[in-house]
C-alpha cells in the first residue's frame, strides 16, 4: 500500500497539537497497514518542527519551505500540497480538521478526483475501504461513511480531515528521514493579499487549544457573572467561550462562541455556565473529556451531556467553586 500522509501547516511558527493528534492515528494505521507514515510540513521554515513529528512516529518528512505559506493562503498552499502529493503519491491524506483546512479539502479534492471525508470524529481501515464516522445534524447523530482506497498508480488519495480531540498524541520514535522539496510559487500571480490578521482574542487562551475552557450563557448577567467567570479561567489557564446567546447580546466577542455556528472544541475540561445545552451548542463542545455544568434548572438540557452537574444559582455556586479551588491549590 502506497505511504499514508499527514499534512501538517506551521503558522506563525507553530505547530498545533490536533495536527499530532491527527499525525498519531495516522502512524498507528501505517503500521498497522505496514505502509510508511509520512508529514509533509508546510511553512516558512518548517525545519523547526522536522524533529518533532519524528518523535511521533514520522518515517518521512517532506518539508516545503516559503514565506508565503507561513500565514493561511490557500493558492499557494494548495499549489504545494498538490505538488508534494504528485511527488510522495500517498494513499491516504489526513489533516487535523480547522479553518484553514476548511477552505482548501474541497479544492484539493475537485484537483486529484479524490475522495473527501471532512470533520470526523474516527477513522480505520477494512479491506480496502477508509472508513470514518461523522457528526452530522448539528453532533445529533454520527454517520458512518467510507471510501475506496484508489487503485495502485492512481493518483488519487483518500483525504480525511479530523476533529480535534479525537485522538491522544502518542510519542514514539520515526524514522523522521528529511526530504527537502523545491517549491516556487510567483507571488505575482496571487488574486488575493493578506493585509491583516486581526486577533479578536489576543492575549487570551486559544480555545482550540485550551485544556480547559470555561463557557458562559444567559445565565451570565451582568459584569459580576462574567468577573466570575474570568476569575475561574484564571485558575485553571483556561479558555474563555460563551454561547450563541452571550456573543450575539454583545457581552463576549463572537470569535468565542461555542457550537455549530462557531467553534468546535474539545478541552480536558470544560464548564458549561448559565448554559442550557441547546443543541447547536452541543454540536461544539460535546467532545470535551469531561463536562461540569452549572444552572438553576434542574432539567436543563445541558445536564444531558454533562458528567458533573451542580443545580442552583451560578451567582452562589461560582464564588464557593472559586474559594475551594483556591483553597485546593494552596
Ligand atoms: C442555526 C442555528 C445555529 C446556532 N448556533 C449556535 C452556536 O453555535 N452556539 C450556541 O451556543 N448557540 C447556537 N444557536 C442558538 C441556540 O439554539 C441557543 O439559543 C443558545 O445556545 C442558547 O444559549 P444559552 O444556553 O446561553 O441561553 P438559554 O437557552 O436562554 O439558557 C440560559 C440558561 O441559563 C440558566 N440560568 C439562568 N440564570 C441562571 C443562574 N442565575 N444560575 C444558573 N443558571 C441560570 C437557565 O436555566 C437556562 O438553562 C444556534 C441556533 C440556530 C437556530
Amino acid at each position: 500500500m502506497n505511504p499514508f500522509l499527514t499534512v501538517i501547516p506551521v503558522q506563525n511558527q507553530s505547530l498545533k497539537r490536533a495536527s499530532l493528534e491527527v499525525l498519531s492515528r495516522t502512524v498507528e494505521l501505517a503500521n498497522e497497514k505496514g505502509t510508511t507514515a509520512d508529514v509533509l510540513l508546510l511553512g516558512a521554515q518548517p525545519e523547526t518542527f522536522s524533529q518533532l513529528v519524528a518523535s511521533h512516529g514520522a518515517d518521512r518528512v517532506f518539508l516545503v519551505g516559503n514565506s508565503l505559506l507561513n500565514q493561511h493562503l490557500n493558492t499557494p498552499l494548495l499549489k504545494a500540497i498538490l505538488m508534494a502529493i504528485d511527488s510522495i503519491h500517498p494513499s491516504l491524506v489526513s489533516f487535523a480538521s480547522n479553518e484553514s483546512t476548511k477552505d482548501i479539502l474541497g479544492a484539493l479534492s475537485a484537483a486529484l478526483g479524490s475522495p473527501a471525508l471532512p470533520d470526523v470524529a474516527s477513522f480505520w481501515i477494512e479491506g480496502d475501504k477508509v472508513c470514518v464516522k461523522r457528526p452530522v445534524m448539528a453532533a445529533k447523530i454520527l454517520a458512518n461513511v467510507k471510501a475506496l482506497f484508489p487503485n495502485s498508480g492512481q493518483k488519487k488519495p483518500v483525504l480525511v480531515s479530523v476533529r480535534s480531540g479525537s485522538y491522544e498524541v502518542v510519542e514514539r520514535a520515526g524514522r523522521g528521514e528529511k526530504n527537502v522539496l523545491e517549491f516556487a510559487f510567483d507571488e505575482g500571480t496571487l488574486r488575493q493579499t493578506l493585509r491583516e490578521v486581526v486577533k479578536a482574542t489576543a492575549g487570551t487562551v486559544d480555545l482550540a487549544e485550551a485544556e480547559v475552557i470555561v463557557a458562559a450563557g444567559r445565565g451570565v448577567k451582568d459584569d459580576e457573572g462574567k468577573r466570575l467567570i474570568s476569575e475561574l479561567a484564571s485558575l485553571f489557564n483556561a479558555g474563555i467561550g460563551a454561547s450563541r446567546a452571550l456573543t450575539e447580546s454583545g457581552a463576549y466577542d463572537p470569535s468565542v462562541q461555542i457550537g455549530q455556528t462557531g467553534k468546535v472544541v474539545s478541552p480536558q475540561l470544560y464548564f458549561a455556565v448559565g448554559i442550557s445545552g441547546a443543541i447547536q451548542h452541543v454540536a461544539g463542545m460535546s467532545n470535551s473529556k469531561v463536562i461540569v455544568a452549572i444552572n438553576k434548572d434542574p432539567d436543563a438540557p445541558i445536564f444531558e451531556v454533562a458528567d458533573y452537574g451542580l443545580v442552583g444559582d451560578l451567582y452562589q455556586i461560582l464564588p464557593a467553586l472559586i474559594q475551594e479551588i483556591k483553597a485546593i491549590k494552596g
